[in-house]
């Protein structure tokens, strides 16, 4: 039988760790005897031709690093029907048999659409957002979250020797889990997440002001980017309450920076275990953290789960940052 070979690609955001998942795919699909070629900027690249060979070397130095070696890119040619024929074509042209695709939920409807087109995917969630269903974790959330508090500790400095509030606008569009743990973390005294509505007055105000009464003197506020507004929120922070108040949004600061041990180990796992269901002729699979365990699912099942935000854990935060 002819050598198998596999490629890896990275797609979507780019997340810390990225980098030690395509290192394992590479290493772990040589240590099994297939060729493995690195795929350059998403799927973009895949349509493009961006196509290298990897040996043992092409992955060495990287796992500290953020980012991805392979680069990332959003593809609209890759989202059409057409696109993801072409793209199966140049695997076939290419001799590519299988792809391992590092990214977030839009990388897997395209890893699913890639499969049904004849080439054998499987996915890895790689974003900072932790906003993937079917797995409890994904590569770059535990960076972008020491990343976060790092910064909001550093505000939280001036804050406290002018004795002022500081609202702080963290990443997360539809998933409030960066925000909520990071709120956590730095003692927020209000979480806003898009999952649970809030009340200004009895959310934040009515907080503050009951929190002043017993002593305290400086006020942290973290928003999650899906929530938005804190311009907004800051302004009519200080008029309720007199309490001198400034925004902050930490945008793209929290997606770079050397990954984790957390996201370097995760990803090396995951890397090595999607290489494997490659080489074991498995595809349509993502590779997800179910139960602390890194198992794999089908892809489309994936698809169709709905997240569960952890209400529980947002109830603790709000009961101890008083
Ligand atoms: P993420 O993977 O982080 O969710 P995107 O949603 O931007 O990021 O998706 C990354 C790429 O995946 C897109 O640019 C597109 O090429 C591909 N993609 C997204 N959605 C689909 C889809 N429904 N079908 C096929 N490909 C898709």
């Amino acid at each position: 039988m002819a050598t198998k070979s596999i490629a890896v690609l990275t797609s979507g955001g780019d997340a810390p760790g990225m980098n030690a998942a395509v290192r394992a795919v590479v290493r772990t699909g040589l240590s099994y005897g297939m060729r493995v070629m690195g795929i350059q900027r998403g799927y973009n690249g895949l349509l493009s031709g961006e196509v290298t060979e990897m040996n043992l070397r092409s992955v060495s130095d990287i796992i500290h690093r953020g980012g991805t070696i392979l680069y990332t890119a959003r593809s609209p040619e890759f989202n059409t029907p057409a696109g993801v024929q072409k793209a199966a074509d140049k695997c076939r042209d290419m001799g590519i048999d299988g792809v391992v695709v590092v990214g977030g939920d839009g990388s897997f409807r395209g890893a699913r659409d890639l499969t049904n087109a004849g080439v054998p995917c499987i996915g890895i969630p790689g974003t900072i957002d932790n906003d993937i269903a079917s797995s409890e974790y994904t590569i770059g959330f535990d960076t972008a979250m020491n990343t976060a508090i790092q910064m909001v500790d550093r505000l939280r400095d001036t804050m406290e020797s002018h004795d002022r509030c500081s609202v702080v606008e963290v990443m997360g569009r539809r998933c409030g889990d960066l925000a909520l743990q990071t709120g956590i973390a730095v003692g927020a005294t209000s979480i806003l997440v898009p999952e649970v509505p809030f009340d200004f007055k009895k959310d934040i105000v009515d907080r503050m002001t009951l929190t002043q009464k017993t002593g305290k003197k400086h006020f942290i506020i973290i928003v999650a980017e899906g929530v938005g507004g804190v311009d907004k929120l800051a302004k009519d922070i200080e008029e309720a309450t007199g309490i001198e108040t400034r925004a902050t949004i930490l945008g793209h600061v929290q997606r770079g920076g050397s990954p984790t041990l957390r996201d370097r180990v995760v990803g090396s796992e995951m890397g090595a275990v999607a290489a494997k269901l490659l080489y074991d002729g498995k595809s349509n699979r993502v590779v997800v953290m179910r139960g602390g365990k890194i198992v794999d699912l089908d892809i489309t099942e994936a698809l169709n789960m709905q997240r569960v935000f952890d209400k529980n854990l947002y109830d603790i935060a709000h009961r101890i940052s008083i």
